[in-house]
């Protein structure tokens, strides 16, 4: 498809979808990937998906649109989180108070969401051991956490009170909605299918402009095993199941609509092994830690942004581990990167 039939095909989505009686509606979000979509479903229960960042802003715009739709805060009757980021739950604390909604997601989220600044700060911990581990100067992974811990305001806490196991039902008087476990992008992401209209709705599992990060993540629940959480290698499990789903549309946190999903995730497993290799050519000359790769890929950005790249440099590391090309070596502080064959 051509740029311009996707973004005809997109837009015939879009209304597909408000037939359906699921309205986009795009918050204002304080982070780079600029907004964030909600999705009012107008069924029985009236439901919201994902919430926006907990702002003055963002609360102002989605009580407009919920208005502009006929609706009023404290009609929402359920609200469904779809993965841990602020960007998607921020109000959550606030709009469940306002409306009394029951509040479906992912089990682990239960205490994960039960005192937020405590999971975030134990995220933040998380990652700073993963960037010194992964040979990030000291000084620049304490200032980058200090930057992240800056933006926790926009998250909040929350009380789950319909803890959703993968393969649950949402039952609606028109509809029933399947909680699907898709980790990768975040170990709680979860996606909502529609199996008679075809609908997905994925939060930040897929997306359409932008390739989903599959961030390096402090893992949810005790039974996590030991050991550097593979982002990657269970984003493109993921990404393999939800290709075997038939579907029409993608309704996505960010962005446009999906509407030719196996297109789109076969591109995305070719740009993920394009750049396994592309790693594989870099460590010829000398073994390397997953930061200075990062510098040689993105230069300056590779410090400003750390965590983000180097979970993206450790993720095309562990598919040439997996696949015997790479080995670690650990000297006991610092991890490098090795050709392990010729
Ligand atoms: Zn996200």
């Amino acid at each position: 498809m051509s740029e311009a039939e996707r973004a005809t095909a997109a837009s015939a989505g879009s209304t597909a979808a408000a037939d359906a009686g699921i309205h986009a509606i795009a918050l204002p979000t304080p982070f780079l990937v600029g907004r964030v979509n909600c999705y009012l479903i107008e069924d029985r229960p009236l439901t919201l998906v994902d919430t926006g960042p907990n702002s003055g802003k963002s609360l102002d715009e989605l009580e407009r649109a919920l208005e502009a739709l006929g609706h009023r805060i404290s009609d929402l009757e359920r609200i469904v989180i779809t993965h841990q980021h602020m960007d998607h739950l921020g109000l959550l604390e606030i709009l469940a108070r306002r409306s009394g909604a029951e509040v479906a997601a992912f089990y682990l989220l239960e205490p994960y969401l039960g005192n937020f600044s405590e999971s975030a700060s134990a995220d933040d911990e998380f990652a700073m051991g993963i960037m010194r581990r992964h040979g990030v100067p000291a000084d620049l992974a304490t200032a980058l956490s200090s930057v992240g811990a800056s933006f926790r305001a926009f998250g909040s806490s929350g009380h789950v009170t319909r803890p959703l196991r993968d393969g649950d039902e949402l039952e609606f008087a028109d509809r029933t909605l399947r909680a699907l476990h898709r980790p990768g992008h975040s170990p709680s992401d979860t996606v909502f299918w529609d199996r008679q209209r075809r609908m997905l709705i994925a939060g930040d599992h897929l997306l359409a402009h932008i390739s989903s990060n599959p961030l390096i993540s402090r893992p949810l629940g005790a039974d996590c095993g030991t050991g550097r959480p593979r982002a990657l290698i269970s984003y493109i499990q993921s990404m393999r199941a939800t290709r075997e789903l038939d579907l029409d549309l993608v309704l996505t946190g960010h962005g446009k609509p999906v509407t030719d999903h196996v297109t789109l995730i076969d591109e995305r497993l070719a740009m993920h092994e394009r750049r396994a290799n592309k790693l594989l050519e870099m460590l010829r000359a000398a073994p390397l830690t997953a930061y200075e790769l990062a510098l040689k890929i993105w230069g300056n950005v590779a410090v400003t942004q750390a965590f983000l790249t180097i979970s993206e440099v450790l993720g095309h590391l562990d598919l040439l581990i997996e696949s015997g090309r790479v080995r670690e070596l650990d000297d006991g502080s610092v991890t490098r990167f090795e050709i392990s064959i010729a």
